[in-house]
């Protein structure tokens, strides 16, 4: 199955989630602070990291985005705590793939667990093209002209969203449930912003979008 590495400074969250996923067949591998996590996640081999925003010495946040700048980019579930919305879409915006929030049950980590490995394995993760771009899902890196950009997870999010949808309008709101998820909280100008960074990468005149078309007082749509 996958090499799990979770980060995790409770003695008895660590030891149940790793129980929980040694059931599913997984390995895993404990450390305690984020440190340490920083020097453990360079390791090669990792299929996930899970990893905790309160930790000692570096946070959750601090390790995800050391990581992403590192260019490492294993598949990170961030466990948050309950009800701080800025805490999932802070931990999305650092380069997380998911979270899930605290207390949860096994079933429900189980359930992202196995999403994200599903995710992360390459044949699900193929090279799409349109216009003059080439994304590579799997590397969240666009190439055009022969010159590559870096995507965060949110625009990385983004793109295969509009992806999925080619040519369909898309409300700020389903924009917000897709990227983010429904149970977070996250303004138009927020999902605006997202937009005009995601133009600056992808379209060849930012100012006059031919991909990511705003739809007035309806939302987005996209063209190939
Ligand atoms: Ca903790």
């Amino acid at each position: 199955m996958a090499r799990i590495l979770v980060v995790e400074d409770e003695p008895d969250i660590a030891l149940g989630l790793q129980l929980d996923l040694r059931d599913e067949g997984h390995e895993v591998e404990v450390a305690g602070d984020g440190e340490l996590a920083l020097v453990r996640a360079r390791e090669p081999g990792w299929d996930l990291i899970v990893l905790d925003v309160m930790l000692p010495l570096k946070d959750g946040f601090e390790v995800c985005r050391d990581l992403r700048r590192a260019k490492i980019r294993t598949p990170v579930l961030m466990l948050t705590a309950r009800a701080q919305e800025a805490e999932k879409v802070m931990g999305l915006d650092m380069g997380a793939d998911d979270y899930i929030t605290k207390p949860f049950s096994p079933r429900e980590l189980r359930a992202r667990v196995r999403a994200l490995l599903r995710r992360a394995a390459p044949d699900d993760e193929p090279l799409r093209r349109f216009g003059d771009c080439e994304v590579d899902l799997a590397r969240a890196e666009l190439r055009r002209n022969g010159s590559r950009t870096d995507l965060t997870a949110i625009e990385l999010k983004m793109l295969q969203m509009f992806l999925r949808s080619q040519g369909r309008v898309l409300s700020r709101a389903q924009v917000v449930d897709e990227v983010w998820g429904h149970d977070v909280f996250v303004t138009d100008r927020v999902v605006d912003t997202h937009v005009v960074k995601l133009r600056r990468k992808v379209e060849p005149d930012p100012g006059a979008p031919r991909h990511i078309v705003s739809v007035r007082g309806l939302g987005y749509r996209f063209e190939a």
